[in-house]
């Protein structure tokens, strides 16, 4: 027997081509599309307006891929809303939802675990598990919002994993939010740790995201003593992918950039930062350091003075707001404390 197939990872062309190798009309794949991603039920036998016999052979070839809130904690200062999903084969991820003043913002995960082995993030101590499907990326989005009563005006792909290393089911996952009559690429941000090879492929999407990269140091011998990638990719390969980046899609980088008390929080890394960005149209997040239970890291105690820094060298920085501070947001800490 074939495999089903994944119904809500299916776009709608997809879906039309698979509708019409049943025989059956394009309309149909409309009606389908409509109740799986407008109306978001969850079971083909609520799909009232097709006929039984083809609800029954929808049955047969495809599924509907559902996630469940395996728990949810909320923030009493801002109400950020942290979920600890649990996916299908009971592999579970995270999903964190903010508020800012100019909308909703969902920071969703691409994988199961992480190969990356930063040494700051908790996503990636316990190994990398398996890459989520294009559906399980999207019902991280569906649930939060039914959920939580919220609209989403942002996605930003900084949850669990390395989205560039799960390229294809992004890319889907990316094409299906193409679709929404509500939603633009343009609100949609991605990071990623460097892979500069996949940098490269997604530039030539055009896809109008907003590009994030780990940046974190601004040398090589630094820069890898934190993050591994770094001695697959170094910084010059690094850099040269943005710029082309930049070039291709006409959209500026955001670097991200997290301080690490005493390890990259000094007048020398600014100094040397501001001499790897001077001339590129770019944006650095300045994010305090997430002190994680099995990391030796602590938040740097110069943030203000590290962006003023930055700043008086003619790079565009800000800091960005701790935001769910009382549910310790740390990304991958609510999965590693389920374990
Ligand atoms: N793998 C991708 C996306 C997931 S991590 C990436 O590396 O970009 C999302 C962001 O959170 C990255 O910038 C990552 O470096 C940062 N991050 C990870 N652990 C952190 C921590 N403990 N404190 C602050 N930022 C952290």
């Amino acid at each position: 027997m074939t495999e089903k197939i994944d119904i809500l990872s299916l776009s709608r062309g997809e879906l039309q081509s698979e509708i019409e190798a049943l025989g059956e009309k394009k309309f149909r794949a409309d009606q389908i599309y409509d109740w799986l991603h407008v109306k978001k039920i969850t079971d083909f036998s609520k799909m009232t307006n097709l006929s039984a016999q083809l609800r029954e052979r929808l049955v047969e070839r495809f599924w509907i891929n559902s996630i469940k809130i395996k728990k949810r904690l909320v923030s009493d200062i801002d109400n950020t809303v942290k979920y600890l999903y649990e996916l299908s084969d009971a592999e579970h991820v995270e999903t964190v939802l903010m508020e800012y003043k100019h909308g909703n913002s969902i920071c969703i995960s691409s994988q199961v675990g992480c190969k990356m082995g930063c040494k700051f993030c908790a996503s990636t101590k316990a190994g990398y598990v398996r890459d989520l499907t294009a559906s399980e990326m999207l019902l991280q989005i569906y649930e939060s919002e039914k959920d939580s009563g919220r609209r989403i005006d942002h996605i930003v792909l900084m949850g669990i994993g390395e989205p560039l290393d799960n390229f294809d089911n992004v890319i889907k996952f990316l094409r299906l939010m193409e679709e929404k009559p509500d939603m633009s690429l343009r609100h949609i941000s991605l990071s990623t740790c460097g892979l500069v090879d996949r940098i490269y492929e997604l530039a030539e999407l055009k896809l109008g995201i907003t590009l994030s990269i780990s940046l974190h140091a601004p040398t090589d011998e630094l820069r890898s003593s934190i993050m591994p990638i770094n001695d697959r990719y170094n910084i010059a390969e690094l850099m040269k992918a943005c710029r082309y980046y930049f070039d291709t899609t006409g959209r500026r980088i955001s670097y991200e950039f997290a301080l690490i008390d005493g390890v990259n929080d000094n007048k020398q890394t600014a100094d040397a930062l501001i001499k790897l960005l001077k001339g590129q149209n770019c944006h650095v997040n300045l994010i305090p350091v997430n002190a994680i239970k099995e990391g030796v890291f602590k938040k740097s105690r110069s943030v203000e003075a590290f962006k003023e820094m930055l700043c008086q060298g003619g790079i565009n920085a800000t800091v960005r707001r701790t935001l769910g501070a009382d549910i310790n947001a740390a990304c991958g800490q609510l999965r590693r404390d389920n374990q």
